[in-house]
């Protein structure tokens, strides 16, 4: 489990009257253009704490941004090992599935019954295996 960093989605606009602020109570960090509420009294966009603070350093700054991106980093790294794990029960599958493929052609390959003249499982076991081949049977 990582640490939640949570950035603004916006540029801050300084143009517009925007400014970058960070709020105490859970560290989000973004434009003011983000924050809820209007005029003097403005709101956190994630915990609605009052007035983020608008006096953020620059080193301030750069740390949330770096823990943000090891935060991504390792959440890429945990979703990359779960990819893996899934793939690796999905090839499983795939080679049980292939070997029980297998084992019913041999066996119905050792009848000799010509195409519908066969018991049922005989037949179904034709349909199975002609259907897993992609053909008709
Ligand atoms: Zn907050």
């Amino acid at each position: 489990m990582t640490h939640q960093v949570k950035l603004g989605t916006k540029p801050v606009n300084g143009s517009r009257g925007y400014f970058l602020c960070k709020c105490d109570e859970c560290g989000w960090l973004g434009s003011s253009e983000e924050a809820t509420g209007g005029g003097e009294l403005y709101y956190c966009p994630i915990c609605s704490a009052q007035e983020p603070d608008e006096q953020v350093g620059a080193a301030q700054v750069f740390n949330t941004m770096l823990a943000h991106i090891d935060a991504q980093a390792a959440r890429i790294a945990e979703l990359e090992l779960a990819l893996f794990a899934e793939n690796q029960k999905r090839l499983d599958v795939e080679r049980q599935r292939d070997q029980l493929l297998a084992a019913l052609e041999k066996a119905v390959v050792r009848q000799a019954y010509k195409p519908g003249s066969g018991p049922d499982w005989w037949e179904q076991g034709r349909a199975a295996i002609a259907e897993a081949k992609g053909g008709a049977s």
